[in-house]
């Protein structure tokens, strides 16, 4: 379906929970408010909405959280999904990847994106509140052995992964596409924002990087030593191409992750044709663009609202 500026949205965001077993500082930052268990939606009831997206033409489905290898049923929860027939993926910080592996291979997971800003252990665990850069370095290491297509994400950062060429090449051992996020001001996050903010356009410049093509929202560039997608809100708006939709584990679905809008999907799960008209109010209601640049910023948190 298209939204009301005719962007044919097709791609549905799942925070699976805004736990995590990690605490980045540019994410969650501390204190962490956490929600009961009581607060979720099931499995079912985020299937259901699934489901009922993908009847209005979602074909792909990140599950992601909080750390989505956390929430108890999510393998099941993809299971759901992918049987919908529509490309089930998960963002990750890998470090739980190892026990989950071989049921969400059977479950049908497609792809993982993993989660690694550094390969300096000691910035890592500065970064992320105390993990273990061995952990999600094994973790990475076996959904690549799986046989899962895999990306590496990285959260461009001043000051710790300005040299990009470690996290390159570590990419090409395990065969992951690299792709550097711009980091986003959060209101909670400002200050983090301010000291780190690194556009993408300094390490294109600083590689002598060419620009080779642009899908939805990445631009590929390549030097002579490694090529990597980058995804920049800030330095390259791709709001006008957006073709995404959120839902956070509590059920509230969010037509922009910049935004105040939410919509508490709740009261339309007892009926199918009632939460597909109300979903269509949703996806009709999604903002043209955030507004980041002249300070509108998000209230709420990346964690708890799902990266
Ligand atoms: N726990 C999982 C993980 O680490 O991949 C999934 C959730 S996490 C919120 C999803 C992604 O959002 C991560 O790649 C993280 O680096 C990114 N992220 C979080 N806060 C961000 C911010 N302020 N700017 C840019 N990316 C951010």
């Amino acid at each position: 379906m298209k939204d009301g500026l005719g962007r044919e949205i097709r791609y549905l965001r799942i925070s699976v929970t805004d736990k995590c077993n990690l605490a980045c500082a540019y994410c969650k930052p501390r204190p962490v408010k956490e929600l009961r268990h009581s607060d979720l939606l099931t499995v079912e009831q985020l299937a259901f909405v699934a489901e009922v997206f993908v009847g209005l033409g979602v074909n792909k489905v990140r599950i992601t959280g909080g750390e989505p290898l956390v929430r108890k049923g999510v393998a099941e929860l993809v299971g759901q999904i992918s049987a919908l027939g529509c490309e089930t993926v998960m963002t990750t910080n890998a470090v739980l990847f190892p026990q989950f592996a071989k049921k969400l291979a059977a479950a049908g997971l497609s792809r993982v994106n993993a989660s690694l800003d550094t390969l300096d252990p000691r910035k890592y665990t500065e970064i992320t509140g105390g993990g273990n850069l061995a952990e999600a370095v094994d973790g990475i290491r076996c959904a690549a052995d799986c046989g899962f297509r895999l990306k590496i994400n990285a959260v461009l950062q001043r000051g710790v992964n300005d040299d990009v060429l470690p996290l390159a090449e570590f990419a090409q051992s395990v065969g992951a596409e690299l792709r550097f996020i711009e980091l986003m001001p959060f209101a909670s996050t400002t200050d983090y924002f301010e000291k780190r903010f690194l556009p993408s356009a300094e390490i294109t410049e600083k590689y002598g990087m060419k620009f080779v093509r642009e899908e939805g929202n990445v631009a590929y560039y390549a030097c002579d030593a490694f090529r990597a997608g980058f995804i920049s809100p800030l330095g390259r708006k791709f709001c006008s191409s957006c073709d995404r939709m959120r839902l956070t584990s509590t059920g509230l679905v969010l037509p922009c992750l910049h935004s105040a809008l939410r919509f508490d999907v709740k009261p339309y799960l007892v009926d199918r044709e009632a939460l597909e008209k109300f979903l269509k109010e949703c996806i009709a209601s999604k903002p043209p663009s955030h507004n980041i640049e002249r300070g509108e910023l998000q209230q709420d948190d990346m964690g708890s609202i799902g990266g």
